[in-house]
């Protein structure tokens, strides 16, 4: 198997460069992985209805024999039409197919097939327009479905995937040892890869699929055991003095009760043991995670080491920058910024700063992890909304010093399960308390007839001294009918209700320095009112803006929802959340209303994770793990399973490097080279 993995597509009989070129799009490109592109759905073929016991339109599998040879009729403008008419002991149906010039070769008169397809009805009897179809000789059978791309269909795809398993060697290496398939029901892999793509039955593809979700849930455990295992080591970071005391006389804010035992959590993790800290501080949007992580960076900068802070956008890592620069003037710490837009000369500057060590705290982006980044002495690594890292670039930060101290923050609560693999044994500090003073945003649902008031509303905030962000989901013009586009909505905004008033515009497009520049302008107030896309949802903090407005609410997940919210109500002042929907049906509505009634984000995720499943809850590959062929995060089931399997692997052969897992780990391998699973905005 590994080597078919070495094998491109196009060693496949029918594949040249252009099938090629259409199976890189479904990120196939060899043999192995098309092997790995399992089914995304499939049909019944297994219960075929008699033709005389269709009576209702509908979906049927038909089994019968071509009853006619496959006529070709040319239509205006070179599009063609084939028919032809099966039968079966009951009865006949009409088979219709369009601009298909190959069915005439593919369907042979007199043989026998099944046909799978949606059967109507007109005067002249029934009919199945370009029903699907295989012949009858296979057998009844699961058909599978695949996903499919432009000129590469579900068929084709089949067809490539027969062909690539018989280039399966007669025994296939099975990555996992045969007596833990055995104690665990688990099938071998060779017939569960069979069977995933071509069952004979629905028992056979849950067996095939029970026994593929696992090996990818064991192998996902494993390969985040090891990427911990530093967790275990002796850190070279050695904390003797604890200076949070002195950090907070800097804050012109009185630190929670909360924040102040996150911080003690931390400190106390460092002082008291040998191994390294190994923390997950979190806590809602608000709740003031940067003052925690702040004063931790502080007291590790003080016992003479080098602090890193990441963040997911360049936004929040210049945000974050200008706040630590102003926190700390005076106390003599110098803080660098380094991120993927600087000039070449300023990031070459801030490098030799950290490799010298010069520069005591630098707040950054993925420009820290490349390999270019070196420290003199790396004593902690901060990554801020965790949940937008993947493990691995987590790794290679804290790889950048010797065993230096973890500390993770996240806004998002995760299931049970799923923390466990993500965070396996960090500790965890939860900020359960918003700073005082801070009163819960006011949430209302309106429809787009409602958005006149709230422009009337928001030039009175604005008069008032306060700002508002305006989110819209997408960024061009006219990608997609009745969805405003922040350019264009903004262009709208200025010309017809407010052009008076100072509008900004921000999106994933701009380049880093133009995003920047807007948010700065929007930070100081300059622009009182900000149109933006999603990329204001992590972490930006502009206390003055009172008012959040949500263009196509239903577009966005609950979390998401309230991410965006947690923009607002960051200061004293009584802040609004509104958000605007003309599309809702009864679903959407509820989910919204979730919104209005609660502020608590751990309430939120639940019902999030109630409404949507578990499928969408993190949104687009947000959790920071790699992405699974088969498996699902949230099937919580076999994550349990996973993890007793992957305790009884350790057990038995207590080396992830022993011999006998040689082919598990090229799994671990391959599962974490896919990687990449960032969202930078
Ligand atoms: P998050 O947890 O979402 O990252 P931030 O750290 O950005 O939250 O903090 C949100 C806002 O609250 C910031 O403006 C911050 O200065 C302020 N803040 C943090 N802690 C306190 C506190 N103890 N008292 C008052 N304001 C605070
Ligand atoms: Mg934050």
């Amino acid at each position: 198997m590994p080597s078919l993995f070495k094998t491109p597509v196009s060693a496949l009989s029918g594949v040249g460069p252009k099938r090629a070129e259409q199976f890189e799009k479904l990120g196939i490109s060899s043999v192995g992985e098309l092997i790995q592109f399992y089914p995304r759905a499939y049909e019944d073929w297994s219960e075929v209805t008699p033709i005389a016991d269709i009576t209702e339109e509908g979906t049927y599998c038909v089994k019968a024999v071509v009853g006619s040879a496959v006529s070709n009729t040319m239509l205006a403008g070179g599009r063609f039409i084939c028919k032809t008419t099966v039968y079966d002991d009951t009865g006949t149906v009409k088979l219709v197919f369009f601009n298909n010039k190959y069915i005439s070769q593919m369907l042979a008169y007199g043989a026998e097939y099944f046909f799978y397809g949606k059967i109507t009805f007109d005067s002249y009897g029934s009919q199945m327009v370009a029903p699907a179809f295989s012949p009858a000789r296979q057998g009844p059978h699961i058909h599978p479905v695949y996903r499919s791309t432009a000129g590469l269909n579900s068929k084709t795809i089949e067809g490539a995937v027969q062909k690539s398993l018989k280039m399966l060697p007669e025994t296939v290496g099975d990555p996992l040892p045969e007596g833990i398939r055995k104690k665990f029901d688990l099938c071998g892999l060779r017939k569960a890869i069979e069977d995933i793509h071509f069952p004979k039955t629905t028992a056979d593809l849950e067996y095939a699929r029970r026994r593929l979700v696992t090996e990818e849930l064991v192998v996902l455990n494993l390969g985040m055991r090891s990427l911990r295992d530093h967790s275990r080591t002796l850190s070279g970071v050695k904390i003797h003095e604890d200076f949070s005391a002195q950090f907070e006389e800097l804050l012109p804010f009185e630190l929670t009760g909360a924040q102040k035992r996150a911080i003690a959590d931390c400190v106390n993790d460092m002082l008291s043991k040998p191994s390294q800290m190994n923390r997950l501080v979190q806590g809602d949007v608000g709740s003031g995670k940067t003052a925690v992580a702040a004063s931790v960076c502080f007291t590790v900068i003080k016992n003479g080491f080098q602090a890193a802070f990441m963040a997911p956008t360049e936004i929040l890592a210049a945000q974050h920058y200008e706040t630590f620069q102003k926190l700390l003037e005076g106390t003599g710490v110098t803080v660098g910024l380094l991120t993927g837009s600087l000039r070449e000369s300023d990031k070459k500057r801030v490098r030799s700063g950290l490799a010298d060590g010069t520069i005591q705290l630098v707040i950054g982006t993925h420009a820290l992890i490349t390999d270019k980044t070196e420290f003199n002495n790396l004593g902690l690594a901060v990554t801020d909304e965790q949940h937008r890292f993947g493990v691995a670039q987590r790794a290679k930060l804290l790889s950048k010093g010797d065993n230096p101290h973890l500390l993770v923050m996240s806004a998002t609560p995760i299931p049970r399960t799923l923390g466990l693999i993500i965070f396996g044994d960090l500790d965890i500090s939860v900020i359960d308390e918003l700073p005082p003073n801070r009163k819960p945003v006011r949430t209302v649902l309106l429809p787009a007839s409602g958005r006149g008031r709230i422009y009337k509303f928001i030039r009175e905030e604005v008069s008032r001294g306060r700002q508002a962000y305006i989110v819209c989901p997408l960024v061009e013009e006219g990608e997609l009918e009745g969805v405003a586009s922040a350019e264009e909505y903004a262009a709208e905004l200025m010309l017809k209700y407010f052009p008076d008033i100072p509008v900004g515009v921000v999106h994933g497009k701009l380049k880093p320095a133009e995003k920047d520049a807007v948010m700065d302008g929007f930070a100081r107030n300059e622009y009182k009112i900000l149109v933006a896309t999603t990329v204001i949802e992590v972490g930006v903090d502009v206390p003055n803006a009172s008012v959040m407005l949500i263009e196509n609410a239903e577009r966005f997940g609950l979390s998401q929802l309230h991410q965006l919210r947690g923009r607002v109500g960051r200061g004293d002042a009584q802040s609004f959340c509104v958000m605007i929907s003309d599309r809702m049906n009864q679903v959407t509505r509820q989910r919204l209303e979730v919104m209005c009634s609660t502020n608590d984000g751990f309430k939120i995720a639940d019902e999030d994770l109630k409404m949507r499943g578990p499928g969408d809850f993190f949104g687009e590959r947000q959790h920071g793990l790699p992405q699974l062929a088969i498996a699902d995060f949230a099937d919580t089931k076999s994550l349990e399973l996973s993890q007793k399997i992957a305790d009884e692997i350790m057990f038995r052969y207590k080396d992830l490097r022993s011999d006998e897992l040689r082919l598990l780990n090229a799994e671990i391998d391959r599962l974490f080279s896919r990687g990449g699973h960032n969202t930078m905005n």
